[in-house]
């Protein structure tokens, strides 16, 4: 049995939007921008998507860029609204510790620039408080980005209310909604929120294609990709119009279903939790009220998550520790750091993310194995030895 529980990393490809995506390879395979019928129909097909984008996150299509995928759509909008504060002689950004790396390596990129960053601490629940935002928003201040739930935890955080105190102190609000789209309901224009990533392979979209909202006369975008006029100038490249029709059915159809989908991988969800947890030395990341339905992310004490991840590899079951882009680096998850874990336990974390395409037989599965793979690998660790003799001690 093969069960993918990593759709945190990557989703498959829903068949809606692979039929999508076909016609556009060989029938309407023209650049948008030229000017003849085969030209017209890709650049209609590309328009409509557009429209997709902008009723389902409540805003214009004239406020959506289409971008390389999520990585770029982050680093577009904080260049933005950095370029934007700077004019203003504002140079101060607020954060949080446990931001995606395509938001905090573009930060740290901007103060080497001159820019200040401020990164807010991570509670043990694994949601900030919107206060803990207007606690750090100076007068210089020109960008709030916190995002939407977070990938490796599935933590989500109070984005309305932070929008709320965004907007009525006059600072441009950034989220990064990747994990949250598809799962949870968003609304820019009722959230306060200025501007919003989007990354379509997080939600049965195809990989290469993300989604830039900025709300008109919040930011003015500044490229990061110099080249033709294509999306008003603001980012140069043919448009990848198979790609972005794809995005734009896979968004489309999850939509439709955000509520069942929802509450049947809750179900699923919990049914994790519950069994795993029952595992001696374990823990539950970050609280299970503000979660994403298909996150779940644990630790336990005396192994390693690679030797977990490589085991239950052989059972069938696809997970991860940590996010995609930590894992094969031998240090601990900078989310996992930020909650206060100690090393040590944080190397023990394991990462199930399941999506509307998993199903109850796969969680059997999952809790049928496990716990007999932990209990090997305390078997043969030193570590656990040492914490079963009392040399040293349980921390979880
Ligand atoms: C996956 C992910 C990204 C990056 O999106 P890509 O399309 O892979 O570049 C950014 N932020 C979060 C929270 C993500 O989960």
């Amino acid at each position: 049995m093969r069960v993918y529980a990593d759709n945190a990393a990557t989703t498959a490809v829903s068949d809606t939007a692979v039929k999508a995506m076909l016609p556009c390879f060989q029938e309407f395979y023209g650049n948008p921008s030229s000017l003849h019928t085969v030209g017209q129909e890709a650049a209609e097909r590309l328009s409509l998507a557009r429209q997709v984008f902008a009723k389902r996150l409540n805003c214009d299509p004239s406020e959506i860029t289409f971008t390389s995928g999520g990585s770029e759509a982050d680093n577009q909008a904080l260049r933005s609204a950095a370029a934007a504060g700077a004019k203003k002689n504002k140079r101060h950004i607020i954060s949080t510790e446990f931001e995606h790396h395509a938001i905090l390596h573009t930060l740290e990129q901007l103060s080497k620039e001159g820019f200040e960053v401020t990164l807010l601490p991570i509670p043990k629940s694994g949601v900030i408080s919107a206060e803990q935002v207007r606690q750090a928003i100076r007068p210089d201040t020109c960008l709030v980005t916190v995002m939407f739930a977070n990938n490796e935890i599935g933590t989500i955080q109070p984005i309305p209310e932070i929008g709320a105190i965004c907007r009525e102190l006059g600072v441009p609000f950034h989220t990064d909604a990747v994990q949250a789209a598809g799962h949870l309901p968003i609304d820019v224009r009722a959230m306060n929120i200025d501007l919003l990533s989007l990354s379509a392979h997080k939600f049965h979209g195809p990989k290469g294609v993300g989604v830039l909202y900025v709300r008109r006369g919040a930011v003015s975008l500044m490229n990061v990709i110099y080249g033709g006029a294509q999306e008003r100038g603001k980012r140069a490249g043919t448009e990848n119009i198979a790609g972005i029709v794809g995005a734009s059915a896979a968004f489309d159809e999850i939509c439709d279903h955000l509520e069942e989908n929802a509450a049947k991988v809750t179900v699923l969800r919990d049914r994790l939790i519950d069994g795993l947890t029952k595992i001696p030395h374990s823990i539950l990341n970050g609280e299970q009220e503000h979660r994403l339905p298909g996150n779940v992310n644990l630790c336990f004490e005396g192994i390693e998550g690679e030797s977990l991840l490589l085991l239950l590899d052989q059972k069938g079951i696809c997970a991860s520790s940590g996010s995609a882009c930590t894992s094969g680096s031998l240090d601990p998850s900078h989310v996992l750091l930020a909650l206060g874990l100690p090393h040590e336990v944080a190397h023990g974390s394991l990462r199930l993310s399941l999506s509307e395409y998993n199903t109850a037989e796969e969680i059997d599965h999952i809790l049928a194995v496990t716990p007999g793979i932990v209990e090997y690998l305390r078997n043969i660790s030193p570590v656990w030895d040492e914490l079963e003799t009392g040399s040293l001690k349980h921390v979880i």
